[in-house]
């Protein structure tokens, strides 16, 4: 796979931009699909998304429109030479977009997750030309990403590229999924023909962040973005927050900036700029960390007032010195830097009780 060159397909579309991709959540109406693919005309898109199948968390939410959406897509081909795209999530998806004639097929974050059914699609897809693009699993692991698009590759499928849509989190965070850029970073360097494409939409779930996240994936040489777009967005039946209109995909791209660079300049700046969102990541995380340690301790300090007890403790104080200390040496940090660190978070902890206790 290593050799294979996977950018012929997106080659031979020719485009002076990175690939955009734009569509509804959910293909809805023919009225709603048709007058979104009219209205995207006007932008840069040249391939237009719309689910057809929907996996939800739930049951009970709109599970999409199903085989009867598919001859609106081909109206859409037909009527604005946009090229289409679904989703498939099992074998039968597969077969039907082939004999609807959809021109790219993608596989979900929840079915790439799952060997079995990627396998039956890729059985099913044997020897297409079609295009199909691999979500990123639901949980951080390129290897699962990876394993995916060989079983495409495997059954002949060769024009294949990666949609990055942001990994699930337990912590809150402002992104629906975060985005762990190492991890398409990663693929990107295994694979470096391989297309690809970044899904702000998802990432965010909501349309504040959109640009955000994409003007970040072109910095980092993604080749191509897969966006959301609806012409009235608050009222989609899936996805609403962050569904965005086509005017407002129009203002983002003109404000979207491509870089180009000499390609040895191009691989240390993709690593330079990867680190760095990863460092603000973690800085992030810390800030999080901090103040869930100052919530604790207002609590703490609310025990101590009711039973009239001193904020200081110094056996504890020493107890955790101690620990820390012995937990940053043991993680290869530097003693005399832990203990500043945790003096100073001590001190903070302090003033964040007295608050309390004096109030
Ligand atoms: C989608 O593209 O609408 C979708 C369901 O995406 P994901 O598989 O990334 O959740
Ligand atoms: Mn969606």
């Amino acid at each position: 796979m290593e050799n294979e060159n996977f950018m012929t397909w997106l080659d031979q579309m020719k485009l002076s931009h990175p690939l955009l991709i734009a569509g509804p959540c959910s293909a809805e109406s023919e009225e709603q699909v048709l007058e979104v693919a009219h209205e995207l005309k006007k932008t840069d898109a040249t391939v237009f998304r719309a689910g057809v199948w929907k996996p939800r968390t739930r049951p009970g939410s709109f599970e999409g429109q199903g085989t009867k959406a598919l001859p609106w897509l081909q109206k859409v081909k037909k009527e604005t030479g946009l090229l289409t795209a679904v989703e498939v999530g099992n074998a039968q998806h597969a077969k039907l977009a082939l004999e609807f004639d959809i021109d790219i097929l993608w596989i979900g974050a929840r079915t790439t997750v799952n060997p079995f059914t990627v396998q039956e699609i890729a059985d099913a897809l044997k020897g297409t030309d079609k295009v199909v693009l691999v979500k990123n699993p639901i949980n951080p692991d390129l290897e699962l990403w990876i394993g995916a698009i060989e079983r495409l590759y495997t059954s002949g499928i060769k024009n294949i590229g990666a949609i990055h849509r942001g990994f699930s989190t337990f912590r809150k965070t402002k992104y629906r999924n975060i985005p762990n850029w190492q991890i398409p970073i990663d693929l990107k360097i295994k694979y470096p023909t391989l297309p690809i494409i970044n899904d702000p939409s998802h990432i965010c779930g909501e349309r504040e962040g959109i640009f955000d996240v994409a003007q970040t994936a072109l910095d980092l040489k993604f080749d191509g973005l897969m966006i959301e777009t609806h012409c009235h967005p608050d009222q989609a039946w899936s996805d609403a927050k962050q569904q965005i209109t086509p005017q407002r995909l129009v203002e983002i791209t003109e404000n979207l900036r491509v870089r180009r660079e000499t390609f040895e300049q191009e691989e240390s700046l993709v690593k330079l700029q990867a680190l760095r969102k990863e460092i603000d990541a973690l800085d992030a995380q810390l800030l999080e960390t901090l103040s869930s340690r100052m919530q604790v301790v207002e609590n703490i300090g609310l025990v101590k007032k009711q039973g009239n007890v001193a904020i200081l403790q110094n056996t504890r104080w020493n107890e955790i010195l101690q620990k820390v200390v012995d937990g940053g040496i043991s993680h290869g940090l530097n003693k005399e830097f832990i203990e500043n660190v945790f003096k100073s978070i001590h001190q903070e902890s302090i003033a964040h009780q007295k608050k309390i206790i004096d109030a």
